[in-house]
């Protein structure tokens, strides 16, 4: 039985889809101003695993996922300019060309990533006209009202509003930085719609004129469209839930009349050298830069699966070294099982995927799952290991069915069995551990076997003892 862990009522429970063995959930996207960073990435690499899990377990998804391109501004709270319209006017083209290009590029890196894309992606400029009408049956309900700028929602006529972060509107209201509108009736009040001068690039007719609808209400829009008024699961980035998400609660409340959503799932946040990312700290990296210092973008998926999603997770180049290293371990230990004709008994292979089931029904503990793969790669080698190995990647999406001889520099002696090249993966790790003894005690090992290692400036020397 999956648990997964629900922000809304903030204990573990039992996942119990609306629709049987189908599970209805939506993703909170891109805003497609600018590139990914690693930190948004770790977000979708979440929701990934969270989908893969489901998978695993059998369910079928019906995934929605948007994609912002229109109504994200500068400041969270209804200020600022958009900030697609901005990126448009920095680089001199319109918004739809900045995100036709940024769309793209998140694209490749969610493929480069292993992460499988949702059943539905939904441009938020393909749904105006809904998002219109969900405004128009608020305003209906009387949870909405027009002023001079826009529509807003009158969370006053919502008592419920802040149950997911659990903050009270009083509170909400001394803690932010909400701008002083004086039509407001109330500063956390937020916009639904909003009025467009003719400098506003993106804008559309709507009953209240020309407009542009605002950030919280294409996500209610969309999973309404796509999924229903109730549906099982939405997930999001840990630093939506006190805005974002407390507006769409309020919007798509507001309308149905009851809870919407069962599950809410939030990723907590990548950090950097233990601190924020911030452009102005020069430490915001994007998947091609990760790339350019000569790492993998799986090296990037294994460093966050290392680390459970309710985690904060700081990132750092050492880190990411020693993921990488662990993953050339991993592979040089799949190959050789891959290259064994031997089996392994039944029960130890059982209760492996028993260990790993657990493991990733329990609020998705991919650590502890990566644990247990460790485990059972220590087996002796056998052909049984790696086809279940091949069955946890569909959890991780590893690309273990791709995995190769592992890289060792040697001269034209390179003529030794898989074991010796184990042996020699390990000594290479001992060395870089600065453990020496070990180290040396692999050689010695390598040399009962019958070959010789010698460690060379090109890389490391094997040859066979004559
Ligand atoms: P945005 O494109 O700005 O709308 O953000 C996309 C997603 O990335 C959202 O779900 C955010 O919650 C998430 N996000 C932003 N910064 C970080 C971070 N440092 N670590 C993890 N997730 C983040
Ligand atoms: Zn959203």
């Amino acid at each position: 039985m999956l648990k997964v862990y629900n922000t809304l009522t903030r204990k573990k429970e039992d996942f119990i889809p609306i629709h049987d063995k189908s599970v209805y959930m939506y993703s909170c996207g891109p805003t497609v101003y600018s590139y990914a960073h690693i930190g948004n990435l770790r977000t979708y690499i979440f929701m990934d695993l969270l989908r893969r899990v489901m998978k695993y377990d059998g369910y079928k998804l019906k995934g929605v996922m948007n994609i912002t391109d229109v109504g994200h501004l500068l400041d969270d709270a209804d200020d600022g300019e958009d900030k697609l319209q901005k990126a448009a006017r920095e680089q001199k083209k319109s918004p739809w060309e900045i995100a036709e290009f940024y769309t793209d590029v998140f694209f490749r890196d969610l493929a480069a990533l292993n992460i499988n894309k949702p059943e539905i992606i939904a441009k938020a400029t393909d749904h105006i006209q809904e998002m219109i009408q969900f405004v128009e049956k608020l305003e209906e309900k009387g949870y909405a009202y027009e002023i001079s700028d826009g529509v807003y929602f009158d969370i006053s006529k919502f008592p419920s509003y802040g149950k997911l972060s659990g903050q009270t509107v009083d509170e909400k209201e001394a803690g932010a930085r909400i701008e002083e509108n004086s039509e407001k009736r109330h500063p956390a009040d937020f916009a639904l719609w909003k009025k467009a001068d003719k400098n506003h690039i993106m804008q559309w007719p709507s009953p209240w004129g020309q407009g542009y609808p605002g950030w919280h209400i294409e996500c209610s829009a969309m999973s309404r469209k796509y999924l229903g008024e109730v549906f099982d699961l939405h997930t999001g980035g840990i630093d939506a839930v006190p805005v974002h998400h407390e507006n769409e609660i309020a919007q798509n409340e507001a309308l149905a009349g009851k809870q919407t959503v069962n599950y809410w799932m939030h990723g907590e946040f990548m950090m950097v050298d233990g601190g924020k990312m911030s452009k102005s700290l020069g430490n915001v990296y994007t998947i091609a830069q990760l790339e350019e210092k000569g790492y993998s973008p799986l090296d990037f998926r294994f460093f966050c699966l290392n680390a459970h999603y309710r985690k904060k997770l700081n990132f750092t180049f050492d880190g990411l070294t020693a993921a990488k290293t662990s993953r050339e371990r991993i592979s040089a230990s799949l190959y050789s099982h891959k290259s064994s004709d031997a089996a392994t008994d039944k029960a130890v292979l059982e209760n492996y995927k028993n260990q790993f089931t657990e493991a990733i029904n329990d609020d998705i503990n991919i650590p502890l799952a990566l644990g247990i793969l460790f485990n059972m790669l220590k087996e002796p080698k056998s052909k049984d290991i790696y086809a279940l190995a091949l069955d946890f990647d569909k959890v991780f999406g590893l690309s273990f069915d791709k995995i190769s001889a592992p890289e060792t520099k040697i001269g034209q002696e390179n003529d030794y069995p898989q074991e010796i090249a184990e042996l020699i993966e390990k000594r290479k790790q001992a060395k870089k551990d600065k453990n020496f003894a070990l180290a040396d005690e692999i050689r010695s090992e390598i040399a009962r076997l019958g070959y010789s290692v010698l460690d060379t400036r090109e890389g490391v020397k094997v040859t066979k003892i004559q």
